[in-house]
């Protein structure tokens, strides 16, 4: 008999974070960088844990160079060849400690993956990534991965509950990627009627993660820097931006100046028609497409949404006290709310 679960599930839209007192001067005296130490891989991690995913608009070379100034990390889409990734590690050998090689489950995708990593020494992330992580034949593709690279960090994802997240880290995976349907070209949920709303995600997939000793990536769903600080302050390790970092230089496509001279870069899903008119040669018979491609303004270099981005963050951690973004969780309490901003210009801003 199907069931439901009475107790509410939360997006970031429902929860504002609570201030605090603090004895913070500034926001510039707060510390963003964490550290980590993966439970599998046994490597160790610094930066600043925002990530750019692994899409072909935004995980790319570009993004990877710009991110890395700030110590931000970049998933690289799987499409570029093993040519281009020597070409780049080459000229950007300090940029190679950030980025991870991105892999399907498929036999091209793995050969792939293990030539980029034979040639290039230097990278340290593999990100394995499917829409739906809860098949056995990922869980046997993770441990399978795992024991070909015993010594690199494995991403693994996407799933929305703890015990899926408990499963593939004992497969081997280091950080789970959590989110299935917030994103902003994401369709699924339309599709299939299959989803979790995010900030409940984070919440228990984090706490499940945790137990084990493993860490995980919130994913998708984040639209404005506010909700980057929500999930970092519901305990996500990472936080991993596709909509909020498109439409800038470093993405892949051409700036289209449409009749009324507003500039627009394309941004579109991974399993869009568009990426599969582009990768796979059309949309197969059998699926849908759970993705929807848009045109979204044009917004130049990256490099001042970031710093938007980073503002923000420390600034969350000087209204809840925090004085580093790893104290931001013991910092945050979640208050529930039936409307997060003023809409009344919303017609009118020149900027936001
Ligand atoms: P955003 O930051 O744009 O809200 O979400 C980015 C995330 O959306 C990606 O990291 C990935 O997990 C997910 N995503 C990207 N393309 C697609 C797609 O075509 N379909 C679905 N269901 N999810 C996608």
């Amino acid at each position: 008999m199907p069931r439901i679960e009475k107790g509410v599930k939360l997006d970031f839209k429902d929860v504002l974070l609570r201030p605090r007192r603090s004895t913070l001067k500034s926001r510039s005296e707060v510390e963003l960088t964490r550290k980590y130490h993966f439970r599998n891989s046994g490597q160790e991690y610094t930066g600043i844990p925002i990530i750019a995913a692994n899409m072909d608009t935004v995980g790319t070379f570009e993004m990877a160079l710009a991110l890395n100034k700030h110590t931000c990390f970049t998933t690289i889409h799987k499409h570029y060849s093993l040519q281009e990734w020597m070409d780049f590690a080459a000229n950007n050998p300090s940029v190679l400690t950030n980025v991870a090689v991105s892999s399907g489950i498929g036999q091209q995708d793995l050969d792939k993956l293990s030539q980029i990593l034979q040639n290039i020494a230097e990278i340290k992330y593999i990100c394995l990534d499917v829409a739906n992580g809860y098949s056995e034949h990922f869980v046997e593709f993770v441990k399978q991965v795992r024991n070909l690279f015993p010594n690199h960090t494995i991403m693994a994802g996407n799933v929305v509950t703890g015990e899926m997240v408990e499963e593939l880290i004992l497969a081997g995976a280091d950080i789970i990627k959590v989110g299935i349907g917030p994103g902003s070209v994401c369709t699924t949920r339309k599709k299939t009627g299959v989803g979790y709303p995010q900030l409940s995600a984070v919440l228990e997939c984090m706490d499940a993660a945790h137990g084990l000793g493993g860490h995980i990536i919130s994913d998708g769903g984040c639209t404005c820097p506010g909700d980057i600080c929500k999930a970092f302050g519901a305990g996500a390790d990472f936080v991993m931006l596709g909509g909020m970092l498109s439409g800038h230089d470093q993405c892949g496509g051409e700036i289209v100046v449409k009749p009324n001279g507003k500039k627009v870069k394309q941004f579109y899903g991974m399993s869009s028609e568009t990426a599969m008119n582009k990768h796979h040669g059309g949309v197969a018979e059998y699926r849908a497409s759970e993705g929807k491609t848009v045109e979204v303004p044009y917004r130049g270099d990256v490099e001042f949404t970031i710093l938007d981005v980073l503002g923000g963050l420390r600034s969350a951690c000087t209204y809840t006290g925090a004085s580093k973004l790893k104290e931001l969780p013991i910092r945050t309490t979640f208050v529930r709310v039936t409307q997060q901003t003023n809409e009344i210009f919303k017609m009118m801003e020149i900027d936001n």
